[in-house]
């Protein structure tokens, strides 16, 4: 009877290792999960939810990669880890720093295709300018990653990454730990908006106590005008927003953002307003106006803007064009833009200038082009139902 039993025990184990064998289970990437969704890691593994904590501050905080190092979890605890979890960063392919210290890395992701990262240091902040998707879908006439086509969303581990990336190397090792990024702001590739779950994961982890910490009047995400997808927002998360402008009527802003063909620029203006209402402090919208010679930069085009942004509380942030061959654009005179600057104080709006900055590492807004395969064709879907059908929700 015994050795029955044995001998069928002995099969069932065959079996149950053949079976693994055929389906290797994918181990789960802890670099990716939410502070939620590491909660439910753990208690699918019959842990409390304070591992979360410690679990989040060894990756994000201390950069631990390696479940053996995590001296503050029993050993068997570590070993379940390793058995069905990992904690895999992504791969640097370069990183480059600018004269003027605006640091460049380009990531290389699974399936070939590569996403840039800059971070910008100032004397008061310094500001990380992460990647949403590979390429961007919607295809604005000026920008050189509208220009590459659509490739994928990023996972969270993806976007997160660039953080954990830029954090782990701007420490110096040995060094006591200083707060190097202080803000980040998703205008680096992509339209945050158009991946929506995996931004918002990744701002979760951006704002956690026990991972990176930041304020939430220090995140910011920028977008083109996705006018659902900012009321949706606004309903889960409280960042600072920016908004792509560019243009102060529907005819102009129609070519140069394509999207507005879908909404148009009162639109945007209502959704940003709702979301400003949103806040549960008096925050400001950044208005983001990348300047074209000879196409938005006159007198005439500040005197529209100021009229379109009258009921808006925001300042604006004025970016001289960064060129980028065969974009067809040029950056204006500075004397063009001081002008334009000047009218729109006179207005009573709060302006700024981007300095440009990286620009021999081509770390500069709109010059982030990594390698980007369109396999999908996304973007020319977007064109064909711009074109072809309005009425489609995104
Ligand atoms: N998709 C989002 C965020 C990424 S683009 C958005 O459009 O808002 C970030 C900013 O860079 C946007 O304001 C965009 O208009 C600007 N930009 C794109 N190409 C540019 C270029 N060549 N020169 C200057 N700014 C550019
Ligand atoms: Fe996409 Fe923003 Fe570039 Fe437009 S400006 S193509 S939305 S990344």
């Amino acid at each position: 009877m015994t050795d029955i039993q044995a001998t069928d025990f002995e099969a069932l184990d065959r079996l149950e290792a053949e079976e693994k064998a055929k389906t290797p289970t994918k181990k789960v990437n802890l670099l990716g999960l939410s502070p939620k969704k590491m909660d439910e890691f753990f208690t699918g593994l019959g842990e409390k939810t304070f591992r979360t904590q410690q679990m989040l501050k060894w990756i994000h905080q201390i950069g631990e990669s390696d479940f053996d190092k995590m001296t503050n979890m029993s050993k068997a605890m570590r070993a379940k880890l390793a058995e069905v979890a990992e904690i895999s960063l992504p791969e640097i392919v370069m990183d480059k720093t600018s004269v003027d210290g605006t640091r460049k890395w380009v990531m290389r992701m699974p399936g070939g295709s590569s996403i840039e990262t800059v971070y910008i240091p100032e004397k008061e902040r310094g500001t990380l300018c992460i990647s949403s998707q590979i390429g961007c879908a919607l295809d604005c006439s000026f920008c050189s990653t509208g220009k590459q086509g659509f490739n994928r969303d990023l996972s969270v581990a993806e976007i997160i990454g660039q953080l954990f990336v830029a954090s782990q190397s701007l420490d110096t090792p040995g060094e006591k730990r200083v707060r190097r990024i202080t803000n980040v702001v998703m205008m680096g590739m992509g339209e945050p908006l158009l991946n929506f779950d995996n931004v918002v994961d990744s701002m979760e982890l951006m704002l956690n106590d026990f991972a990176y910490s930041l304020s939430k009047r220090r995140v910011t995400l920028s977008t083109s005008g996705v006018v659902p997808m900012m009321d949706k927002l606004g309903d889960v998360a409280d960042v600072s927003l920016a908004v792509s402008l560019h243009a102060g009527n529907d005819k102009l802003r129609d070519v140069l953002v394509p999207i507005n063909k879908k909404y148009p620029i009162k639109e945007l203006i209502e959704a940003t307003n709702r979301y400003l209402e949103k806040l549960p402090d008096r925050r400001k919208a950044t208005i983001e106006y990348t300047m074209m010679k000879d196409v938005n930069d006159g007198i005439e085009d500040a005197e529209e803007i100021a009229e379109v942004l009258k009921n808006t509380p925001c300042k604006i942030n004025l970016i001289p064009f960064n060129p980028f061959p065969n974009s067809g654009y040029e950056r204006p005179s500075n004397n063009r833009v001081y002008r334009f600057r000047d009218l729109l104080h006179e207005r009573g709006f709060i302006v700024t200038i981007r300095s440009t900055r990286g620009d021999d590492i081509d770390a500069a807004c709109g010059q982030l082009v990594g390698q980007v395969e369109d396999r999908t064709r996304r973007q020319q879907k977007y064109i064909d139902l711009h074109q072809v059908n309005d009425s489609d929700a995104v």
